[in-house]
């Protein structure tokens, strides 16, 4: 049994394969036994297709791969790939692909490594790229079942935010309009190698789509200009994406007054300000 959240493991291997950690890719190695075991029990992948972005050196993926159906990790750098393939070698159950994901053809790997089956995603994320990879899964049409995801602490509060918090903003209304989000863990910088200098939070996010009929980009583009003025009123900010006559007219409808802020709506609220006013 390896232990590769062994500090001084990770360290043997670092000086062995003379490894150099990139701060641009967000390399930073988890070296904790606890959350390790925390994120793996709660990301709950017994029996399940596991689809890991960026397993460094695979630290999280031979826990996985212990109990899981399969493990397909997604890795862009290649200095990390003969660690990982040799840390990784007793696994039969698992399979590395050497791309970026933001550039990854996920339909192609779904189909071709899980035949198309429900998969989770799990990922101690690159932080420079966290919501473009969120928003590329949340919004494709592949059978993820759920994400577990180690995030910054700050996007995780905007993330988990509701209408009474300060952090709420377009990205937390995205993020429950996709999922159903829970907090597993913060996580302190002092349990990664090297120690970046914040702290971050382990979210699990169950994906599901709302069932109500809405108009997805009439929707989104009414909360981003919502929150792009976000100190202006709702007849104002909400103006730039529709027009003041019919926004008047779906506020009566709706017993919405005009002069809250867009952080006083609920995704609610955006779901049926959209539907009415596609009505007028
Ligand atoms: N999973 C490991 C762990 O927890 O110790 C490493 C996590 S580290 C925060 C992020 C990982 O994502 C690194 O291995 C990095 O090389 C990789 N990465 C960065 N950008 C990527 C991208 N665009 N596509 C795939 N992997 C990426």
């Amino acid at each position: 049994m390896k232990k590769l959240y062994s500090p001084k493991v990770v360290k043997d291997i670092i000086d062995f394969y003379n490894f150099r950690f990139s701060k641009s890719l967000g390399q930073n190695f988890l070296v904790d036994k606890n959350f390790v075991e925390k994120i793996v029990e709660r990301a709950d992948v017994k029996d399940s297709n596991v689809l890991e972005i960026g397993p460094g050196i695979g630290t999280i993926t031979y826990e996985m791969a212990k109990s899981a159906k399969k493990v397909v990790a997604i890795e862009i750098d290649s200095s990390l790939l003969p660690i990982i393939e040799e840390n990784m070698e007793e696994f039969e159950n698992f399979k590395l692909i050497h791309e970026d994901i933001l550039k990854a053809d996920l339909e192609k790997i779904v189909s071709e490594e899980f035949n198309g089956e429900e998969f989770s995603v799990v990922s101690n994320l690159p932080y420079y790229i966290t919501t473009p990879i969120i928003e590329k899964l949340v919004t494709s049409k592949l059978p993820c079942r759920d994400m577990t995801i180690m995030v910054q602490k700050e996007v995780a509060d905007r993330m988990l935010a509701t209408e009474k918090d300060k952090e709420y903003s377009s990205l937390s209304v995205f993020v429950k309009y996709y999922s159903d989000a829970k907090k597993v863990t913060n996580v302190p910088k002092s349990v990664f190698m090297p120690q970046p200098k914040i702290d971050s939070t382990v979210l699990k996010l169950s994906l599901r789509k709302y069932t109500d009929q809405v108009d997805e980009k009439a929707l989104f583009d009414l909360i981003h200009a919502g929150f792009n003025k976000r100190r202006k009123t709702i007849l104002n900010s909400l103006a730039d994406a529709v027009e003041k006559d019919k926004l008047r007219l779906a506020f009566e409808k709706l017993g919405i007054k005009d002069n809250l802020r867009a952080e006083n709506l609920s995704l609610d609220d955006f779901i049926n300000l959209t539907k009415t006013i596609k009505t007028l």
